[in-house]
């Protein structure tokens, strides 16, 4: 089952950051596990789509021969929820120094391949559709790439949660939503994570993205912000990226065990309920590498893991990057 915050949880947290909350999915997007009082609401089954990983390096060229270009991930229509990735090759004249995606803005990092940048921006579940402005700018606010990309609508399906009166009472201690609210907004310039990611257990998804949740039938006005695995207790659990531990506790009430992985350049990523917490604050982790082991602790219902990615902030569907089933 999937457990979530309750909603006064997710309203303090919008209040103290002011953080964007929408999730999303891709273009695909079906039913979450319903539980078995409440009526299906709809069905629509589409396969996960993968992306490949990011452009192949650029060779090493002088300076003057450096052609300016662009490249996107995902390189076709965008939609709600999903992570995009710019790469963008210039020569030494030209410094991107932010990519502007409708209302989104993030920075350009320099990459280890010479003459190459790169900027991840997030697209919630609620981003605003149809012709959509992209641009490249430097710093001094000359633009070096403008475009206009078209933003699809993403149907995120709905899933039902009974909440005990127990379950339900849970309350955050002092810290853990500020701490969280840091995580996800966190870009620090070095570069830990490549493509592709490795899901953090091998187990099947019961409770997907973008859900809207309900709670004892009640619309909660809140999405799923991660996704579910239904992962048996004492599972390993693995970095889905190379990073830097964040947050690692088992002090959580509301979420539990929890570790927070900064990626770098704005990928962030969370793993809550957890039993086990087998990393520390500063820890640098490699991609695959046993970060805790599933439980139940917190706002859940029963043991599995609840992950999720952040892109510049904004929650974004993991099923973008990797393919799950469903339970
Ligand atoms: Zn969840």
């Amino acid at each position: 089952m999937g457990a979530h915050p309750p909603n006064r949880f997710i309203r303090q947290h919008k209040a103290a950051f002011g953080l964007v909350l929408g999730l999303a999915c891709m273009g695909f997007a079906w039913l979450g596990t319903v539980s078995n009082s409440t009526p299906v609401l709809e069905e629509q089954v589409n396969p996960p789509v993968a992306l490949s990983p990011p452009a192949e390096p650029v060779p090493a060229a002088l300076p003057e021969t450096v052609a300016f270009g662009v490249k996107r991930l995902p390189a076709s229509t965008l939609s709600q929820g999903q992570s995009v990735v710019v790469t963008v090759t210039a020569p030494d004249n030209k410094v991107p120094a932010s990519l502007t995606l409708g209302k989104r803005s993030a920075r350009f990092f320099k990459q280890d391949t010479p003459h190459t940048w790169q900027a991840v921006v997030g697209l919630s579940v609620d981003e605003a559709t149809g012709p959509t402005a992209l641009a490249v700018t430097q710093g001094d606010g000359s633009v070096l790439h403008r475009e206009t990309v078209t933003l699809t609508k993403t149907s995120f399906g709905r899933q039902n949660i009974n909440v005990s009166s127990k379950t339900g009472g849970l309350q955050p201690i002092p810290g853990e939503l500020e701490a969280i609210g840091q995580l996800k907004t966190t870009l620090t310039p070095v570069r830990y994570w490549s493509m592709p990611f490795e899901s953090p257990t091998p187990d099947c998804q019961n409770s997907p993205f973008g859900t809207r949740r309900y709670h004892n039938g009640t619309y909660t006005g809140d999405y799923h912000k991660g996704v579910d695995l239904r992962s048996p207790a004492g599972r390993p659990i693995k970095a889905i990226a190379g990073g830097k531990v964040q947050i690692a506790t088992l002090k959580y009430r509301l979420h539990g065990g929890t570790v927070g992985l900064d990626h770098g350049q704005g990928f962030t990523s969370i793993y809550i309920h957890m039993s086990k917490v087998l990393v520390k604050p500063g820890d640098l982790v490699k991609k695959g590498q046993v970060i805790g082991h599933v439980g139940s602790s917190g706002f859940a219902t029963g043991p599995h893991l609840h992950w999720g990615l952040y892109a510049n902030g904004v929650p974004v569907n993991p099923n973008q990057l990797i393919a799950y089933h469903r339970c």
